[in-house]
């Protein structure tokens, strides 16, 4: 038995506002690379010099083929049982709100209600230059915007831009509310997501593959995969103490 896990489950039954904060380490478990890893997509470069409105303008070719890529990668990945289990916590009144800087969509594929999505969404596609939405299809086969003839890209937050104003409020009002903020996968190296955690009056648990850095902002960590600890506190609900 894990104590940390079984603490965590218990946490979370006395815990009356819980929120959940995810990052990239959410969803290596479903084959979609974390930042840092050194797993293909990037071929070597730096994203740092690729995810920016910068790049988007001055070498959308690179920008755009590093976008279907990822957007290719999704085809053929699906939420895992991490993201079903905090789904089924959402449904079952244990937790209350998953702020994610996630873009792959994959806590609504698995049937999460209340999510602020802090990075946008890469299925979203929209014009660079006027807003309007467009397609899935007219982004991947290069099509520019219908209305004004802009570049498209996906609607995400790039390295320089702001964070969407409705969903960055919600994530500071539910954090500030909680009792409990369970920080799944996520390095918390990019501001302004990195400040949420220290928000909360509640207690914080960090669930990490790799040692956590900032151990002390934490009241307990678990390193770990997600997917793994999530089902060991999982089992830990639905079983009496021993
Ligand atoms: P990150 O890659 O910095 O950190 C991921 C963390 O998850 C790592 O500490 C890793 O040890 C951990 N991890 C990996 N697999 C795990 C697993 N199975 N279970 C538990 N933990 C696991 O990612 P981040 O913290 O989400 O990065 C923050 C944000 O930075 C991203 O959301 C993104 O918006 C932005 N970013 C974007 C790009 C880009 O290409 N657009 C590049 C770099 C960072
Ligand atoms: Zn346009």
């Amino acid at each position: 038995m894990n104590a940390n896990a079984r603490q965590v489950a218990t946490y979370l039954q006395k815990s009356k506002c819980t929120v959940i904060l995810t990052g990239a380490g959410m969803s290596t478990e479903s084959g979609i690379p974390d930042f840092r890893s050194e797993n293909g997509l990037w071929h070597g470069r730096d994203p740092m010099t690729i995810a920016t409105p910068e790049a988007l303008e001055t070498d959308y070719e690179t920008f755009f083929n590093f976008y279907l890529a990822r957007l290719e990668a999704l085809d053929e990945a699906s939420p895992h049982k991490g993201h079903q289990i905090l789904a089924k916590w959402e449904e079952n009144g244990f937790t209350h709100h998953v702020a994610t800087q996630n873009v792959d969509g994959f806590h609504r594929q698995a049937g999460q209600q209340h999510i602020s999505e802090l990075h946008g969404s890469i299925q979203a596609i929209r014009c660079h230059d006027c807003n309007m939405k467009a397609s899935d299809e007219k982004f991947r086969s290069k099509g520019a915007c219908s209305a004004c003839g802009g570049r498209l890209r996906p609607d995400i937050v790039l390295f320089g831009e702001m964070l969407p104003q409705q969903e960055w409020e919600r994530s500071i009002e539910m954090i500030s509310e909680a009792e409990l903020v369970l920080v799944i996968g996520t390095s918390l190296q990019v501001a302004p997501v990195s400040q949420l955690p220290n928000l909360t009056p509640g207690q914080k648990v960090w669930i990490n593959q790799e040692a956590p850095e900032r151990e002390e902002w934490f009241d307990l960590t678990i390193q770990g995969k997600a997917g793994e600890i999530l089902t060991e506190i999982d089992q830990m609900l639905s079983q009496p103490e021993s």
